[in-house]
């Protein structure tokens, strides 16, 4: 078996390889190609650690594994990274363990090319502006991604603690863009499309903030009780999803399902639309909305492309298992 550390994880992977890896994944998940296994999410009781495992196969691609990992809320103070993962890979014809593959890095890659998929599907070409709510580790591989997908010629960013927003002025101007702190309804009357990638119990943008014609990609809610937007924008928009069995217990959907605003067949696998089987945006005015719930097979996907990066450069590391 091989090993990717964390480590080696930068200098093999790229945006454009997670955002194809991605792509391709959702697209098998809507062909039921490749399914995602329930997921374990445990509070441990020891260092107020929550962890657990998500895990699935992509018949396809023959991705078999998991990704284990979890949040420390201490591991700052000891210079470690509060959200730690590894990938687990199994070979689909033996069961033997394939890979270890760092999935830190992996895991921002994975969840910005999500939503810079669905950007890509569902919001309108002439998509100027983007807003980012929320200022933390993964914002900055949202935007990053994000600005590949329009010709975007503007950032507006809102966050709780404003003191952050520095991540995402200084990240547009790496990436030559205009960067602009607003406050949150300024942010909704001038994005085309917004990203929310907070970590929050309530709403934060509301209903009557948001314009006809924007998309929204809901990134941070991947827990029961976490919300990012009010129920009542779900009722107003077309809803697409990574998985609908996980929009509808731990995304932004368990919201507006537990309300009685929308049902479990109102959304609609993004999957189903890079596969042509759903016309996706149908008028320049139709909100659409991405819940990116962040599923198992999208890490079994990343991981997977490193290790072949890794085996083709040599730099993977074989241990005998
Ligand atoms: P982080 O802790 O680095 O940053 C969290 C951000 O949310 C900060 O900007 C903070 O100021 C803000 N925030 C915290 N509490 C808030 C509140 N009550 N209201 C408004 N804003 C608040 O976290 P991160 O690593 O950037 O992750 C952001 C979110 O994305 C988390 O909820 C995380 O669980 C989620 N996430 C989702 C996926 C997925 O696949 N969908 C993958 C990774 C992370």
């Amino acid at each position: 078996m091989f090993i990717v550390p964390e480590k080696d994880i930068a200098g093999l992977m790229t945006p454009e390889a997670a955002f194809a890896a991605i792509e391709s994944v959702f697209a098998a998940m809507a062909s039921k190609d490749a399914y995602n296994f329930p997921v374990i999410r445990e509070d441990i009781g020891h260092a107020g650690a929550l962890y657990g495992f998500k895990s699935g196969f992509d018949r396809k691609g023959l991705a078999l594994g998991l990704k284990s990992g979890g949040y420390w809320p201490g591991n700052a103070d000891k210079g470690l990274t509060n959200h730690q993962s590894t990938v687990f890979l199994f070979d689909a014809d033996t069961g033997q363990c394939r890979a270890v593959v760092g999935g830190n890095l992996l895991t921002a890659l994975r969840t910005a090319a999500a939503s810079a998929v669905s950007i890509k599907h569902l919001a309108r070409e002439d998509s100027k502006v983007l807003g980012i709510i929320g200022a933390g580790h993964q914002s900055v591989f949202q935007m990053q991604a994000a600005v590949k997908q329009r010709n975007f010629e503007k950032v507006v960013g809102w966050n709780r603690s404003p003191e952050k927003l520095a991540r995402l002025a200084t990240c547009a101007d790496a990436l030559g863009l205009p960067f602009e702190a607003v406050n949150l309804p300024t942010l909704a009357s001038e994005a085309d499309v917004i990203i929310t990638i907070a970590s929050s119990h309530a709403a934060i943008l509301s209903d009557a903030q948001v314009r006809p014609g924007t998309h929204i990609a809901c990134m941070g809610t991947d827990t029961k009780g976490k919300q990012e937007v009010e129920a009542a924008i779900l009722a107003h928009a077309t809803v697409f999803t990574d998985e609908i069995a996980q929009s509808t217990t731990i995304g932004e959907a368990q919201h507006a399902i537990a309300a009685g605003l929308i049902n479990a067949k109102d959304l609609v696998e993004i999957g189903a639309v890079i596969n042509a089987d759903h016309p996706g945006r149908s008028s320049a005015d139709e909100i659409t909305l991405f819940d990116g719930t962040g599923v198992g097979l999208q890490d079994l996907a990343v991981a997977s492309v490193v290790l072949d990066l890794a085996i083709a450069q040599g730099s993977a590391i074989e241990v005998a298992f």
